[in-house]
């Protein structure tokens, strides 16, 4: 099997074990996540509902694996605070 950590994020649609169905598109990615964490009240469905499950909890906040996020915005609709903003990639250069 190949690099576990490398792969950790894959969905369940692909086979994590070989390199070549991995979907680590990060790159491609135009826009991304940005949690506002003085709304965030960790209640995870930022995490839950990513279609990747690239959402980690670190401590006390959530943040997205950018290696891995789409950008599909997913975690930003389905957040019930509205703490997540999607952000233009170009913002971020
Ligand atoms: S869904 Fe929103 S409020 Fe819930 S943990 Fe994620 S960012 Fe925080
Ligand atoms: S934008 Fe999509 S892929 Fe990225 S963390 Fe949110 S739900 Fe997951």
């Amino acid at each position: 099997m190949a690099n576990n950590t490398y792969f950790k994020h894959e969905g369940p649609w692909s086979d994590a074990s070989k390199e070549f169905l991995c979907s680590d598109t990060g790159s491609w990615r135009t826009k991304r996540p940005l949690i506002d964490n003085d709304n965030c009240i960790y209640c995870g469905f930022c995490a839950i509902y990513c279609p990747v499950q690239c959402m980690e909890q670190l401590d006390n906040t959530f943040v997205p694996d950018l290696n891995f996020c789409k950008g599909c915005g997913i975690c930003a609709k389905e957040c019930p605070k509205n703490a997540i903003s999607m952000i233009l990639e170009r913002e971020f250069k």
